[in-house]
């Protein structure tokens, strides 16, 4: 068969997708970008120029052929589309939301050089929806048993594609998952107006369709640790994913008062546990007028959105360096800046006062400047003197980074970390313990979601290698 010509309209317009409006999203929690219509869809993929040498595909840390499912859009071959996604991704619907485009494959593709990138994500999000809404059930290829049982510790990004990975080349599958839901950051971290959980229960249960076994609620470390998976309960392998889920505090004075939230706790009391519906839900969310949130990452902005939407009138993100050193994604702090977020930019908290009670009534900070580069080869920020000044707030989020929780390190003998408590682990997901595999946050550090799907996949390999073969490389 020939090959239809694909004929480029690089002078279109990159296609703007469209959006709940500001002040009226502002007030719920439904997603934010409502995605591309097909016609949308085919418009923006023929503004690519299926490049021999495609930058794009480089520049995605999975590897998708991004030209091919482009093209198969352009052409309103959807299901295909889809397919080539899959691919090498396991979770396109929620990669095509998430994902920092901007600094992957978008920043490097050859359309950007004179006009705008082509809206990669975007057109992932619509090839993803576009299936997931016409119904079509997924066919997978599961290869005949091969009697090995392997545990995964952690059902975040990392863990599930790894346990998917796994089951499909025949191994029993179990994940244990310490929370009451599996998807890890997914479902407890990334609100609903960015992520619907619907997409990510449906990727969980497709791999209870594989046939992988999902304990939730099992903390791993209290409940069994990984010796005992492996030496009483007849796993052969265990890979770890537990991620980054300890918060860090600034070690200020008054963070001990009633108000004070991590952003771990503030975003899933209202993620996973629903605090905005309570009493019809569990567990309540203290609010109050007026939010300061400590950060300038996508943990920040997810915050401060959040608590806008529970009801805060006035929420500020106070952040110690400039805008343009904010790591949140720009189309983050797009959105919080049209939702009405006030960004206190080079702004260092000192102190959070308290009333007689105990709660929270003001923060007291002091401005910054930026001075020389730092280690990290930003400008570090520096106090300037008597600018200190004090603004009242009812709670404060602390949204300042994440470090991985010790108690699987902790509890497994003979597993080494670094001097950061991270798992020491290759790029293929190797321990320093035989049959031990980790990949995710918890070997990087907070990361993203398909740098943890990822190690989640090469981990898949190189356990199955290993359940075949019995050999071991030595990690340093
Ligand atoms: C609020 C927020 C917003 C973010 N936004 C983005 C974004 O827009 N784009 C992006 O790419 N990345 C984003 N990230 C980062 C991204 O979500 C993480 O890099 C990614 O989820 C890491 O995946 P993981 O599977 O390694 O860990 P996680 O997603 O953290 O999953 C780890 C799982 O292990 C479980 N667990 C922990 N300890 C145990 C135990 N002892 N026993 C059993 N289970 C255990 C946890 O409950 C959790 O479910 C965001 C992170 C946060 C917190
Ligand atoms: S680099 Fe850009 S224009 Fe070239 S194939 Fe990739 S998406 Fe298309």
């Amino acid at each position: 068969m020939t090959e239809k010509k694909w004929i480029p309209q690089p002078k279109t317009p990159r296609t703007p997708i469209p959006e709940q409006e500001p002040e009226i999203r502002a007030h719920n929690f439904n997603e934010v970008a409502l995605g591309y219509t097909p016609a949308m869809a085919v418009e923006e993929a023929y503004r690519c120029l299926q490049c021999k040498n495609p930058l794009c595909v480089a520049g995605c840390p999975v590897g998708i052929d991004i030209p091919k499912f482009i093209r198969a859009i352009g052409e309103g071959r959807f299901e295909d589309a889809y397919m080539a996604l899959k691919e090498d991704n396991a979770l396109p619907a929620v990669c095509g939301r998430v994902c920092p485009q901007e600094d992957q494959c978008e920043a490097v593709c050859i359309m950007g050089k004179k006009f705008k990138p082509v809206a990669i994500g975007r057109l992932e999000r619509f090839a993803a929806d576009t299936f997931i809404q016409s119904r079509h059930e997924e066919v997978f290829q599961i290869e005949p048993s091969t009697g090995k049982k392997v545990a995964v510790v952690g059902g975040g990004p990392s863990g599930l594609t790894c346990a998917g990975e796994l089951a499909k080349k025949g191994h029993d599958v179990t994940i244990f998952e310490a929370l009451h839901k599996a998807g890890g950051v997914l479902v407890y971290g990334i609100p609903e107006f960015r992520l619907p959980k619907k997409i990510v229960e449906l990727e969980v249960n497709n791999l209870r369709k594989m046939g992988v076994t999902i304990n939730t609620s099992y903390v791993i470390g209290k409940l069994f640790t990984v010796d005992e998976l492996m030496e009483e309960e007849g796993f052969d392998a265990v890979y770890i994913a537990t991620g980054a889920g300890l918060p860090y505090f600034m070690k200020i004075p008054g963070e001990n008062f009633n108000g004070v939230y991590s952003a771990n706790e503030f975003l899933t009391r209202s993620n996973l546990m629903r605090a905005f519906d309570f009493p019809e839900t569990d567990t309540p969310i203290h609010i109050g007028k007026r939010a300061a949130v400590v950060g300038g990452g996508n943990v920040a902005m997810d915050s401060a959105r959040t608590a806008l939407r529970l009801g805060c009138e006035e929420v500020y993100i106070v952040y110690r360096r400039s805008e343009a050193e904010l790591p949140a994604r720009l189309e983050e702090v797009h959105h919080a800046q049209q939702e009405g977020i006030n960004f206190q930019l080079l702004t260092n908290p000192i102190a959070i006062k308290g009333d007689d009670k105990g709660w929270v009534k003001s923060m007291e900070c002091i401005r910054m400047e930026l001075g020389e580069p730092d280690s990290s080869g930003r400008r570090r920020p520096v106090p300037i003197e008597n600018s200190e000044f004090e603004f009242p707030v009812d709670i404060v989020v602390m949204a300042i980074g994440q470090g991985p929780n010790p108690l699987v390190q902790e509890t497994t003998k003979g597993m080494e970390t670094n001097r950061w408590g991270n798992i020491q682990a290759d790029d293929n997901g190797y321990t320093t313990k035989k049959g031990v595999f980790a990949g995710g946050d918890i070997v990087t550090g907070a990361a993203t979601v398909i740098l943890a799907m990822g190690a989640g996949k090469l981990a898949a390999e190189a356990m199955d290698n290993y359940l075949k073969t019995g050999e071991w490389p030595s990690v340093d």
